[in-house]
């Protein structure tokens, strides 16, 4: 079988997800991170936020492969007025790992990830920094970096700058390529990469389960009645970002619900592409909360999908139907 990606497409998002993930550290332990614009949605954009896009836009580009990039945000903010103060942060943070990037190739480096996503070809998907929330929490949060193939994730990269690892330090960094499982490895560091796999828990008594802190990306109060149908001892897990899918894909937790507050949210394809292969490859699975596989054929979101539910794989069919029993519930 062919290989679903290129030594030189997977070396160059290891290096886009790792200088990026360096990048959001600087701004943090520099309180860069105290620099903050509002979305639309109202949801907050830091100077890492956009720094990170930056780079992994830049570092993607720069290996000469010319493949589009769907990206979470826009440097039309940055080009205001009101956005100069972090628009001067941002290229400053960028020029350290890339001293040759003017403040125009960093704008439009940001802007070129504009591809509406599709059915057909290749292209990288970008969450430059999943999980802003919990990064100004001090909390977890992720790069997530994946290569699509005709809509299917066939290369994923997970930098968490905030994740323990089992030795001690902080900072892992997670690597799937279709059919040839996944791996974890220590950031910066010379260790060679360490493959991972799921639990093999088959008990949902003894299963940790994770979900958002943010009370308002998913349901707390229905996660809550299916851990109580399954029997789920354990207090959930509650971790910000795409760490959630590399949390399960190393075996420290076997089920994550994201169970939709409202009908009308379609999740974003940059927010699972790359947790989903990383947790595929580990012997995972994952469907929506209505058991159907995410299909990222569709555009920029997962628009015939609605919530997640991942698990360890052996535990899928029991959390599934617990799920779609609460499904016909009234909310509590
Ligand atoms: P998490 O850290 O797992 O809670 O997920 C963070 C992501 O949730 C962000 O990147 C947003 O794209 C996404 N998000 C924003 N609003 C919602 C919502 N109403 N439901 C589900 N996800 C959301
Ligand atoms: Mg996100």
């Amino acid at each position: 079988m062919s290989s679903p990606a290129t030594s030189d497409e997977r070396e160059l998002a290891l290096a886009a997800v790792e200088r990026a993930a360096r990048l959001c550290r600087a701004v943090q332990a520099e309180r860069g991170d105290s620099l903050t614009l509002s979305k639309e949605d109202r949801s907050p954009v830091t100077v890492a936020d956009y720094g990170a896009q930056a780079i992994v836009s830049l570092t993607l580009g720069d290996g000469g492969f010319g493949l589009p990039i769907v990206g979470e945000e826009r440097a039309a903010a940055l080009r205001t007025e009101a956005g100069a103060p972090l628009r001067s942060q941002v290229v400053e943070h960028v020029q350290r790992i890339l001293p040759n990037a003017t403040e125009a190739r960093v704008l439009e480096a940001i802007d070129a990830c504009r591809d509406a996503g599709g059915a057909s070809g290749r292209r990288w998907v970008l969450d430059p920094i999943d999980g802003t929330k919990g990064y100004l929490r001090g909390g977890q949060y992720a790069v997530a970096l994946a290569l699509l193939e005709n809509g299917i994730p066939v290369l994923g990269v997970l930098g968490c700058p905030a994740l323990e690892a089992s030795e001690g330090g902080r900072g892992l960094l997670f690597f799937a390529a279709r059919g040839e499982g996944a791996e974890e490895r220590a950031f910066g560091g010379d260790a060679a990469p360490r493959p991972i796999r799921t639990d093999e828990l088959d008990d949902p008594r003894r299963a940790v389960f994770c979900e958002s802190v943010e009370a308002a990306h998913s349901a707390h109060e229905r996660s809550e009645r299916i851990a109580s149908r399954l029997g789920v001892e354990a207090e959930p897990l509650r971790i910000d970002s795409q760490c959630k899918y590399a949390v399960l894909a190393r075996g420290d937790a076997s089920i994550y619900l994201r169970l939709p507050r409202t009908g009308d949210y379609r999740e974003k394809i940059w927010d699972h592409a790359a947790g989903w292969i990383v947790l595929n490859e580990a012997g995972g699975r994952i469907t929506d909360a209505e058991g159907r596989p995410l299909d990222f054929t569709l555009g920029r979101t997962l628009d015939r999908n609605r919530g997640i539910v991942a698990t360890n794989g052996p535990l899928h069919d029991v959390v599934m139907e617990a799920v779609l029993a609460t499904a016909a519930e009234p909310a509590a």
